[in-house]
């Protein structure tokens, strides 16, 4: 909120078009699927999640208020989970979390029983999506996403069917205030941009897999491996 507030100040300044990154996290737990960009939300102010939840809530309301007081240029992309090669193996992402866990073997860590659901993005698609949507003149936020819903238990399912069908899953406990669902509707993205992804999850996972491999094999990645001389 206060990096947000920082540019916003910056960009008045040098006159500058600008872009909040904001998340599919603004619709909290949705109640409605799959969320529209007039969905107001189900957040929990007060839980683990609501930093960031409330966080990007009130960056959107800066943003906009720069544009009403200030006539600031601003666009606004609600970004949906998102995947893709030189994300951080250990930052508990799913897809990331699952693919790497597969790639040694190990079981892959499935919180709760899995039927919540997730819509996955490739990078190159999202990207794609960004720079329509700062090349457009939409002042209005805009749900950036693949509406591809699938379940967190279905997505390890086919990871193990890629990688090693003699691979399990271990059951852990759900996070509190995990999304049960998540989808966008991306209507105005394809209205306003004529965007939509184009890169199945199937080919994202096949790409993210050889790039994992490849990162993952860099000695200087792991410290036990950095000692080898
Ligand atoms: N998740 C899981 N195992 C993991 C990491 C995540 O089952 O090792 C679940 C998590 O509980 C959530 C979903 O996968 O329901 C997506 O989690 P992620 O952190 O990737 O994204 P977000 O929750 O922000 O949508």
């Amino acid at each position: 909120m206060l990096g947000t507030l920082n540019m916003l100040g910056l960009a008045k300044r040098c006159g500058a078009r600008f872009l909040l990154a904001s998340t599919s996290e603004v619709y909290g737990d949705p109640l409605v699927s799959p969320q529209s960009e007039t969905y107001l939300g189900n957040v929990n102010c007060t839980g683990p999640r609501a930093c960031y939840d409330e966080g990007k809530r009130i960056a959107e309301a800066l943003t906009f208020d720069y544009h009403r007081v200030h006539g600031l240029e601003v666009r606004v992309a609600r970004i949906f989970n998102t995947y893709g090669p030189r994300m951080a193996i250990n930052d508990g992402r799913v897809v990331t979390s699952f693919i790497h866990q597969a790639l040694r073997s190990e079981p892959l860590t499935v919180y709760g029983d899995g039927s919540q659901t997730r819509s996955f993005c490739y990078v190159d698609d999202l990207v794609a999506g960004l720079l329509a949507l700062m090349d457009s003149g939409c002042l209005q936020p805009v749900n950036l996403g693949n509406p591809v819903e699938i379940s967190v238990a279905e997505l390890a399912q086919r990871i193990i069917a890629r990688l090693n069908p003699h691979l399990t899953v271990s059951h852990h406990p759900l996070p509190v205030d995990d999304p049960r669902q998540r989808r966008p509707d991306i209507s105005r993205a394809e209205h306003e941009l004529g965007w939509m992804p184009k890169v199945p999850l199937e080919e994202g996972v096949a790409r993210m897999v050889a790039a994992l491999r490849v990162q993952e094999a860099i000695p200087s990645a792991e410290p036990e491996m950095a000692v080898v001389t």
